[in-house]
């Protein structure tokens, strides 16, 4: 193999590690009204899987009910049909409390500002499948 194809070779592998190569790719996460905490606003964070990946979850947002989260989450191998989930969290001293969690199946496409019922708030978020 020549060097030149060799360094060709190399960039394709790099391009498809490329986290903006995902099929999947979920942002713009945004909770509204959220409740957890007998005493105040809750200290929300979201985990985020699709298929059987875990892609990773955003930082807890102190004393906020009302959160807006910058993080972007993708998902090489997620694919049409798999089950996208978002789970909203509530940070406590010892154990989180679930708030609540966001299922649905994955289109191609992209889909904006998704809405979805947590407690008696709600998480937005924005998906493209491509
Ligand atoms: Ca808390």
């Amino acid at each position: 193999m020549t060097f030149r194809l060799m360094c060709v070779a190399i960039l394709i592998i790099a391009a498809h590690l490329l986290p903006t190569d995902a099929a999947v790719r979920v942002w713009g996460l945004r909770a509204f009204n959220l409740d957890g905490d007998p005493i105040g606003p809750p200290d929300p964070y979201v985990k985020v899987s699709c298929g059987s990946t875990f892609s990773g979850m955003t930082d807890f947002r102190q004393d906020n009910a009302n959160p807006t989260w910058s993080d972007e989450f993708n998902f090489p191998k997620c694919k049409a049909k798999d089950i996208l989930k978002l789970e909203v969290w509530d940070k406590d001293l010892i154990y989180d409390d679930q708030l609540g969690t966001c299922t649905l199946k994955v289109q191609s496409g992209t889909q904006l500002k998704l809405d979805c019922i947590v407690g008696r708030g709600s998480l937005s978020f924005s998906y493209l499948l491509k």
